[in-house]
């Protein structure tokens, strides 16, 4: 894949990185059938080789960052499962790694999904908080009698049960 970063941006050691890992994608889009988003959403956009190109243009680019570009390099779930069938050995991990750190650098988020996201990253690092917020759901559920069947029918939802 042809680039065309400036000297200024290639001194930057992960620009000139990135660069590297995008010159050795040559748009085969063997990738494609092993990504589970493109799979499920059939969207250039949401398979490896489309991201790719969103993250060149984007990198390219410098600054801001357009929603759209955040939306589909948000979708991908960093399983890597594209690694597995690039006869290339494109190092997309290092790739979408950079175009993380440049979305949060560059792309202020809508207030409800920055809380979200601090919420998760607090919840989610922490075994005890996790146990917490997950014995708290479990009793809010408990509380909420039409979310569970009474055992006398197959789950009609009716509170009280007329079955
Ligand atoms: S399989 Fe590798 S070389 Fe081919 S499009 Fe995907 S990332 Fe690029
Ligand atoms: S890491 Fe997984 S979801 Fe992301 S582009 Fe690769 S295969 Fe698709």
């Amino acid at each position: 894949m042809q680039t065309e970063f400036s000297l200024a941006q290639l001194a930057d050691p992960d620009i000139a990185e990135s660069e590297k890992i995008l010159r050795s994608c040559v748009h085969c889009g063997f990738c494609t059938a092993t990504c589970p988003t493109y799979v499920l959403l059939g969207d250039e956009l949401d398979s490896p080789r489309g991201r790719i190109y969103l993250i060149k243009n984007m990198l390219e680019k410098g600054g801001k960052v357009a929603p759209e570009t955040v939306k589909h390099i948000d979708r991908c779930l960093s399983c890597l499962s594209c690694l597995t069938t690039c006869p290339s050995g494109v190092n997309y991990m290092h790739l979408v790694d950079h175009g993380r750190r440049h979305i949060e650098a560059h792309y202020r988020r809508p207030l409800r999904e920055r809380l979200m996201r601090r919420v998760l990253a607090r919840v989610l690092t922490s075994p005890a908080r996790l146990r917490a917020a997950l014995h708290r759901s479990a009793k809010t559920a408990r509380a909420i009698p039409s979310w569970q069947p009474c055992g006398r029918c197959s789950g009609c939802r009716r509170s009280p049960c007329r079955c």
